[in-house]
């Protein structure tokens, strides 16, 4: 076995391989240079375009396009009513976003435990936490692999809650057939690089319901509105526009939505190749599994993931080395590992708000041996085969009968 390069010997490759990153070609950029050159960079007719396209997608009735995802779900927060006193249910195993939303609206987060094997919110602790302020519920779908749709469902229509959905990871996948975005009340889909389609930053929440529809649109334009059978009072003239609540300015810009038009054209097949990828690495580790020195990221029979990531956790009863060194080791050979996430309650900020730890037994645990590898359309051959060498490599090397 080579040395490994955490202790000066060569590593598996010269360059960094990041865990995530976009694939932007020609055709794209073509299309942004034509926007530059057009009269509206910004609220022209590109983003109808594009919201349109994500609803026919998503199979939901409209699509609201945001400056990003974390405006996107402030303002499905803000459309649900969130307000101080109420309560929203999330994943603590996600990105801060996924909890911020409700702290913006002065509602409290509250944080249930997730399944070992998905990572997804476990349902039946969802409901353990459910109390007469709870007001929606937000789960995740960790790593591009959807929720059970149906049973969120059927669950936020028992207790009269929003049932809001953070698909940052899954746009174009789906569960029992339901593409995602089309049964949850809001769903959020991200455009940040690393997601599945790109408009740099970028945001869209998409909904079946006309009420939501209107009050995101008011609040991602600063609450104004110039519709004339909207109007709360008489127009004074042909200039007259209402502020009607308070909203922000978290447009998209008709760059971002060309961008985002372009790229979408190129989902499914984005989306194949990750599936491809995936599949490669599932079929290279099955021996350490076997070996319980890692775990496969385990699919639910009924979801159709968008594999936004590729998530193994270490077995650490029989390895060597803790996920610190492990995770140490990788880097050194030039493979761009990555942790999702530090459990959100356990940030500076959430301390100080008072969230006690421990309250997450299983999050806590697959924290400790969580290790992301890269995973994203434009990898080469090679490239999967650098992060497949040096998985086999490292733990290989702290395996306890080497
Ligand atoms: C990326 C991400 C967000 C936020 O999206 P931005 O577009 O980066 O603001 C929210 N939730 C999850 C799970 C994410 O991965």
């Amino acid at each position: 076995m080579d040395k490994l390069a955490l202790f000066g010997g060569r590593p598996v490759r010269e360059t960094f391989l990041p865990y995530g990153s976009q694939w932007v070609d020609e055709e794209d950029i073509e299309a942004v240079t034509k926007i530059l050159r057009s009269p509206f960079l910004t609220q022209g007719p590109e983003i109808d375009k594009f919201e349109q396209a994500i609803a026919d997608i998503s199979g939901a009735r409209y699509a609201v396009a945001f400056s990003n995802g974390t405006a996107a779900l402030h303002g499905a927060c803000f459309a649900a009513g969130i307000e101080p006193g109420d309560e929203v249910i999330t994943s603590p195993l996600t990105f801060v976003a996924s909890s911020n939303c409700v702290l913006y609206q002065g509602g409290t987060p509250i944080f249930a435990d997730v399944d070992e094997r998905t990572y997804l919110l476990d349902i039946a602790k969802v409901r353990e936490r459910i109390t007469p302020r709870t007001k929606a519920l937000i789960p995740v779908d960790f790593a591009g692999q959807p929720v059970d749709m149906r049973a969120y469902k059927n669950l936020s229509k028992e207790y009269n809650l929003v049932y809001i959905q953070d698909a940052a990871h899954s746009l174009g996948a789906s569960f029992s057939g339901d593409p995602v975005g089309a049964v949850a009340d809001m769903t959020m889909f991200s455009f940040h690089p690393v997601k599945p389609v790109t408009t740099a930053e970028g945001g869209v929440i998409v909904t079946n319901s006309e009420e939501f529809y209107e009050k995101l649109r008011l609040f991602r334009s600063h609450g104004i509105t110039r519709d004339a059978s909207k109007l709360e009072m008489e127009a004074e003239g042909p200039w007259y526009y209402e502020m009607q609540s308070l909203g922000y300015n978290y447009r998209m810009t008709d760059l971002q939505a060309v961008l985002g038009s372009s790229q979408l054209a190129k989902l499914e097949q984005f989306i194949e190749r990750r599936r491809e990828i995936a599949k490669r690495y599932d079929e290279a580790f099955v021996e350490l599994e076997e070996l319980g020195l890692l775990r496969r990221p385990y699919q639910h029979l009924y979801s159709k993931s968008g594999w936004h990531l590729y998530v193994i956790q270490l077995g650490l009863d029989r390895l060597t080395a803790d996920r610190r060194t492990v995770f140490e080791a990788l880097r050194a050979e030039n493979i761009g590992v990555n942790v999702h996430y530090i459990p959100i309650y356990r940030q500076p900020y959430y301390q100080r708000l008072g969230y006690p730890l421990g309250t997450c037994p299983k999050t806590d645990a697959v924290y400790e041996r969580m290790i992301t590898l890269p995973l994203f359309p434009k990898m080469s051959k090679q490239d999967i085969c650098d992060v497949i060498l040096a998985v086999k490599k490292v733990v290989g090397y702290f395996s306890e009968s080497n």
